[in-house]
């Protein structure tokens, strides 16, 4: 049976990064004799030029038919005024919600030759290698009721924050088994000290970790995990928490590694169907200029080929091209220490001349 992968470059950096990981996917489907059908498709501001839509129904029917899709980045300042409707970020969003793809894994390594692009100090960050595991489709950035109450003395507005014992259940899951396969450490973080939905999230992990007697469950409060992945983010393995602590500290994570460029993400559906995609966004300051880092867009489609594809052997192949790149020195401009770096256009030439040579 074929795999059905569909590609959406989207706006900016994500065209150019996109073309580097269509490359790659050329390289290893002739190589390795794969079954792959790929279709690639505008999204965001460009399918929005046109077609009138950042999400055209072509683009989600496709979707909803792929095993795997590749989302490059989407949105420039150009269509920052349209409505929410009509805006690039939008197709992120229906995507994610119409694809349930609840589960958002960021993994956040350091290459410890890139040690001095970290804003942390070489001895605390050495050797980091974290997965948050963020939930994605639920908590209080869905949550209702919500508004804006604007005729009443004061006005207010509010969210609610609401988790039902299914979505923490398949989060945990995902968390969990994560931990099996990496050092069988996890973290579960919340605010269970003030909010009952906190106190329930815990009470359910806690319960689950019996069916996962080979991981060490930990807890921690949320403003205490932030400051903990400064001091100490080594102590870390998996960490699980809701959308919004998910979204603070998986970005807190991915500044420790000091180069965005380089991230890679998923965000999974339960039966492991998944969109991948580099944890930057579309960085209109450098589109067009070949010297975006696709290395985010290349590890993303590592994660699609692990989680999604069935072709773990190939994942760890480019895995390991990464690595040899960095460690022979070659360098994108973002994390280069002079001017010696290679253009966006050129990275792939060299990974794919590393797997070559294995
Ligand atoms: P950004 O991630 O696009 O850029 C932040 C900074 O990092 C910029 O200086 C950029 O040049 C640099 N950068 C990012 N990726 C890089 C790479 N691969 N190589 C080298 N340098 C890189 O974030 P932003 O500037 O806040 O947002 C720009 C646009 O992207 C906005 O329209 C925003 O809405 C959108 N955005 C999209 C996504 C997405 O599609 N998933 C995510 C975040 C932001």
């Amino acid at each position: 049976m074929s795999k059905k992968i569909l590609i959406l470059p989207g706006d900016g950096i994500g065209q150019e990064v996109t073309k580097s990981a269509m490359q790659i996917l050329d390289f290893i489907v002739k190589r390795f004799n794969l079954n792959f059908v790929v279709n690639t498709l505008d999204v965001g501001g460009t399918a929005y030029e046109k077609f009138g839509s950042p999400i055209p129904d072509k683009v989600l029917a496709a979707a909803k038919e792929a095993d795997a899709i590749l989302f490059g980045a989407v949105g420039d300042p150009q269509w920052d005024d349209l409505s929410w409707e009509d805006r690039p970020e939008n197709a992120l969003l229906t995507l994610r919600k119409e694809l349930s793809l609840f589960a958002n894994l960021r993994p956040a390594f350091l290459f410890n030759e890139l040690s001095n692009a970290s804003p942390l100090k070489e001895k605390i960050i050495e050797g980091l290698d974290i997965l948050i595991v963020r939930e994605l489709t639920g908590g209080i950035y869905f949550g209702e009721p919500r508004g804006v109450i604007n005729d009443q003395t004061p006005n207010y507005a509010f969210n609610t924050m609401i988790y039902n014992e299914d979505e923490i259940t398949r989060i945990a899951k995902v968390a969990f088994e994560s931990a099996q396969k990496r050092k069988g450490r996890l973290c579960s973080v919340e605010k269970a000290n003030v909010l009952e939905v906190s106190k329930f999230w815990r009470s359910i992990v806690t319960e689950m970790s019996a069916e996962y007697p080979d991981v060490e469950l930990s807890h921690q409060l949320a403003d205490n995990a932030a400051m903990q992945l400064v001091l100490n983010p080594n102590q870390f393995d998996v960490i699980v928490a809701s959308n919004l602590f998910g979204d603070i500290l998986s970005d807190i994570a991915a500044t420790l590694t000091g180069s965005i460029g380089m991230l890679p993400s998923a965000s999974l559906d339960s039966s492991f169907k998944g969109m991948y995609e580099p944890c930057h966004g579309s960085a209109p300051d450098i589109a067009g200029q070949d010297i975006a880092n696709p290395l985010a867009m290349i590890g993303s489609l590592s994660m699609a080929l692990r989680y999604s594809l069935e072709e773990e052997t190939v994942a760890n192949k480019i895995d390991i091209a990464i690595k040899k790149f960095i460690n022979q020195g070659f360098r994108t401009k973002d994390i280069a220490i002079d001017e010696n770096y290679l253009n966006t256009s050129e990275v792939a030439e060299k990974i794919i001349e590393i797997l070559e040579n294995e």
